[in-house]
């Protein structure tokens, strides 16, 4: 059976209560994937522990570009820019399938923060910095070609004084954390989720263990390692607290609002990254059959847990977007779904939560307690790098033995490997054609390649067991079957948010399969009674959240 499996999930807990590791990360976001994946392909023995779901924190929150931060030029922060800019491509090259192109295009307005001259020297330099080559170079185009490549802006045309068009990525930033997990998972980790770091137990000073407790049974017990990395997002300061080495810098959060309407509502040819009247900058993304706008940028300080989502949030990505497409304007009413996340900023004095760098920092703490954050999706990869790299140190001070040296660069994600985005999009067509005998068609598809690669053929042996149902359910009871058996999907709602994305950029497909699919969880899954209405309830409360309605008991 599939280490990942959750059928397996009792096997692993004993593992991580039973044997000795090198490493425990603890956070199953895209920091603590990265991580696992480059430490075991080292040779250290690793787990990792994730309170929740994998990616439930901020990484299934962002706005799911692999980008290079144009707007940190403005900030002058160009080792920043160079270094995500320079892993956009190297991070495709491992995941074509889930790290998509996407043209990005900065219309030039009259009066806009960006002047003609400045975008196309800004965008240079941004191409010069990461190495961007051949037909991805950015081109400027004039007012008539903007307005082919985006209709929509047509309502600006009297101040529109053309637009920077450039290379970027576009990503799941939840399916990017769990097929880095399922690649660690391959090369020997142990990663669980819904195991959470309570505290740590010591040894002449020096951290040896961690209390965990399993959120799924409620059972206590420790784990034994002789290195903890701390990649716990918007909590580092708790652990850092709990180990009681919160001193200097502290975390900063920054709350980031996404909505969704229907693609009609604002039928966006493709990807535009906008001003806002403030001086800020979001993005209107299209992705099937949806548009998604974001973000916000506010200071938070409440429960990281639970990020409500405001009418002033809603209202200020409503009126951003009604600015700019005032021919196609969107109400609050539209919006189909939402999602808040928090940045895990590095506090700096004086600077507003938009100004604050996004360079990652690594603490450490005395008693042996590394702790990470800041930092990108984009650049998760050099982050595991270079915590790693300091861990190999730490090692063979204690070990006299050297470790590997990192090699993720060249260690296709799980899912692939594709030779490069021409393979996927011919995988995606066999895909197409054999769909046909379900009744599906070349967009599911493309749904099931962008989240699964080849995976996608896993998911078509697994659709015969359900042919008698409609083609809808087909799928979603396949995609079921395969993610609790292969990606530790323990949760009604791992499946329909992390796993599949429904619940952000398809939730009324919910309400067509969800009968059926809690039906194959509960029997799979041997659930009781009390475990079915649990589930249901949970889904039904996250399901209005993502509508925006805060649900009674909340
Ligand atoms: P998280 O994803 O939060 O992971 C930390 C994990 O630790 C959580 O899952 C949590 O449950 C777990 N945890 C915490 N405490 C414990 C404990 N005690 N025991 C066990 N587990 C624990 N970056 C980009 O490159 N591109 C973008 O387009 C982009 N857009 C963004 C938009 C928004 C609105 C936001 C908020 C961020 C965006 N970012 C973007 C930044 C990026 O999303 C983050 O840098 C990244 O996701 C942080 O990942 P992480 O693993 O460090 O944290």
């Amino acid at each position: 059976m599939n280490s990942l499996s959750a059928l397996r999930r009792g096997h692993t807990v004993q593992q991580l209560q039973q044997e000795q590791f090198d490493l425990v990360v603890i956070g199953g976001g895209i920091t603590g994937a990265g991580i696992a994946l480059d430490a075991c392909t080292r040779g250290l023995k690793v787990a990792l522990i994730e309170k929740n779901d994998f990616a439930s924190g901020t990484s299934s929150k962002s706005t799911k570009l692999i980008h290079g931060g144009l707007r940190y030029l403005k900030q002058f922060e160009i080792k920043l820019v160079r270094e995500v800019g320079r892993e956009r491509a190297t991070v495709h090259r491992l995941a074509p399938h889930l790290v998509r192109p996407e043209k990005m295009l900065l219309p030039l307005i009259e009066g806009g923060s960006y002047g003609q001259i400045a975008t196309s020297m800004g965008l240079w330099v941004y191409d010069v910095l990461a190495g961007v080559e051949g037909s991805d170079k950015r081109k400027m185009l004039d007012i008539g070609e903007t307005l082919k490549k985006e209709p929509l802006l047509s309502a600006k045309k009297d101040i529109l004084k053309g637009s920077g068009y450039y290379a970027e990525y576009r990503t799941d930033d939840a399916r990017l954390t769990i097929e880095n997990i399922k690649t660690a998972a391959q090369n020997g980790a142990i990663p669980a989720n819904y195991i959470s770091a309570h505290d740590f137990e010591y040894n002449k000073g020096k951290i040896n263990g961690i209390q965990c407790k399993d959120e799924l049974s409620g059972e206590s017990f420790t784990i034994k390692t002789h290195f903890v990395v701390s990649a716990a997002g918007p909590w580092v300061d708790t652990l850092r607290n709990k180990n009681r080495s919160l001193e200097g810098k502290r975390l900063f959060l920054s709350k980031g609002v996404h909505i969704v309407v229907p693609h009609e509502k604002l039928p966006i040819r493709q990807a535009v990254y906008f001003d806002v009247p403030d001086g800020r900058m979001i993005f209107a993304i299209p992705r099937q059959r949806v548009t998604y706008i974001g973000t916000t940028d506010t200071p938070y300080d409440g429960d990281p847990n639970h990020i409500p989502i405001t009418e002033d949030d809603v209202n200020y990505l409503v009126e951003a977007v009604n600015n700019m497409f005032s021919d196609h304007k969107i109400q609050a009413e539209d919006m189909e779904s939402s999602w808040a996340g928090l940045r895990p900023l590095i506090y700096e004095e004086g600077k507003s939560a938009s100004e604050m760098s996004r360079k990652d920092e690594i603490f450490e703490s005395n008693s042996g307690l590394i702790s990470i954050a800041g930092g990108k999706l984009t650049g998760y990869r050099k982050m595991a790098e270079r915590i790693v790299d300091l861990l190999s140190k730490k090692y063979k001070e204690q070990f006299q033995q050297s470790l590997s040296p990192c090699q993720t660069n060249q260690i296709a994600l799980s899912g692939g490997p594709f030779r490069n985005f021409e393979a996927v999009n011919i995988y995606t067509q066999q895909i197409a054609e054999a769909l046909k005998a379900y009744g599906l068609s070349s967009s599911d598809a493309l749904y099931l390649v962008s989240n699964y690669g080849k995976q996608a053929n896993d998911i078509l042996q697994l659709m015969d067991k359900h042919s008698a149902l409609e083609p809808e359910k087909i799928m979603a009871l396949a995609e079921a079957r395969f993610c609790i058996e292969h990606e530790a999907t323990c949760r009604l709602t791992d499946f329909f948010n992390r796993r599949t994305g429904r619940l952000y950029f398809n939730l009324p497909s919910i309400e067509r399969v969800k009968e059926e699919v809690i039906d194959l969880f509960g029997e799979v899954l041997a659930w009781d009674t009390d475990r079915l209405k649990e589930e249901q309830d949970l889904l039904e409360k996250e399901i209005q959240l993502s509508k925006n309605i805060v649900p009674a008991n909340y």
